[in-house]
């Protein structure tokens, strides 16, 4: 199936290894939660993020000690590093020396135009692109009295970021246009998208907990990938950021846009059901959670219907009142004991995929 939009045709950027934009694959991206002065636990989240297929990660850089904890957390990322920036240009400037990928940043707040020179200056001679993050609860008071908080708003003030970094003769832009509400991020990206040709760090913002964020993410970042919209994308959650990580390839992968990992199908359970689908399924999930490997699991409560219904799975085990299943492509391969189901679901992956599972 296709999508209904193209994708759109943006100016690529490198951010360390990782190209955004162009035809490169949409991005995956997330940030740490940890005081980034904290070097050594920085990094051991950064790892994590990574593990779990974490493609760039950001850090807040809130103070000098923070911008000087780059240097260890840059040189030992497995994964690029964006510093966060508000305001302060000493600090981009001592986290650009401090071998960051990316910097956000908005030009329009560093104070002078000067100030926008010299940090141009240093991110061309470094190969960093900025990002502009606009979000839709700091707009500039004049655009909020002439146009209120609309994506019409958003996107002017996004066009006067970029002008700083224009004027400069600097390019290497991504822009992202945040709002908490989906209708409004939509379109307002998708005015934007008809001004620029940078590409979109896409996201919806203070999105909420896993669930209302996971649906806020889905819907937004959905519309907008069908679109063709979106370079490199951010699910906001307020929880642990490797959830932000596994929720976006959950969208890519439903959109046909990115394979990786497990896709977990289990049934909702019935009066059928010979085995608890609620926990064997999420412990199994949570296993599985570094897999590389693009692969359909199923975990079925019932062996009347468990293997037909879950016929497009690669592997998955049905509960049974004697005796349960380990299938393959809807095919049975083994029959279990109904309570020692999950071990040999395991291994059967494990060797599917030469991966290590824990
Ligand atoms: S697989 Fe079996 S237990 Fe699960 S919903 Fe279908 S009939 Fe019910």
């Amino acid at each position: 199936m296709e999508l209904p939009g193209k994708r759109r045709v943006t100016r690529p950027v490198f951010v360390g290894s990782v190209q955004v934009g162009g035809d490169a694959p949409i991005s995956v991206q997330s940030m740490t939660t940890t005081d980034t002065r904290d070097s050594q636990q920085t990094l051991a989240q950064i790892n994590k993020l990574a593990e779990v297929g974490c493609e760039i990660v950001r850090v807040t850089v809130n103070s000098r000690e923070a911008a000087q904890a780059l240097s260890v957390i840059t040189s030992s990322s497995p994964i690029p590093v964006i510093a966060d920036i508000h305001f302060d240009y000493a600090l981009a400037l001592l986290s650009l020396k401090n071998g960051i990928d990316g910097l956000r940043i908005n030009p329009g707040n560093i104070g002078s135009q000067l100030k926008v020179r010299e940090v141009t200056r240093v991110a061309r001679e470094e190969n960093v692109p900025i990002r502009i993050g606009v979000n839709a609860g700091s707009l500039e008071r004049d655009l909020v009295e002439r146009y209120g908080r609309s994506p019409k708003a958003m996107v002017e003030s996004a066009l006067r970021h970029i002008a700083f970094l224009e004027k400069e003769g600097f390019y290497d832009i991504k822009v992202s246009l945040k709002a908490s509400d989906v209708l409004r991020t939509v379109q307002a990206y998708r005015l934007l998208a008809k001004r620029v040709p940078y590409p979109f760090h896409i996201g919806i913002t203070e999105a909420g907990t896993i669930f209302s964020g996971t649906i806020r993410s889905a819907i937004g970042l959905g519309i907008l990938l069908s679109e063709g919209i979106g370079d490199t994308m951010r699910v906001s959650l307020s929880a642990d950021p490797v959830q932000e990580v596994r929720v976006a390839y959950a969208i890519l992968r439903d959109l046909g846009l990115r394979h990786r990992g497990v896709e977990m199908i289990s049934c909702p359970t019935c009066g059928r059901a010979e085995i608890d689908v609620i926990s064997l399924a999420t412990r199994i999930e949570n296993r599985l959670i570094s897999v590389k490997t693009p692969l359909k699991v199923a975990v079925m409560g019932c062996v009347v219907n468990g293997p037909g219904e879950a016929q497009e799975a690669d592997v998955g085990i049905a509960g049974g009142n004697q005796k349960g299943l380990l299938f393959r492509k809807g095919r049975i391969i083994r029959r279990l004991p109904p309570d020692d189901l999950e071990e040999p679901l395991i291994d059967e992956i494990r060797s599917l995929t030469g991966e290590f599972i824990p």
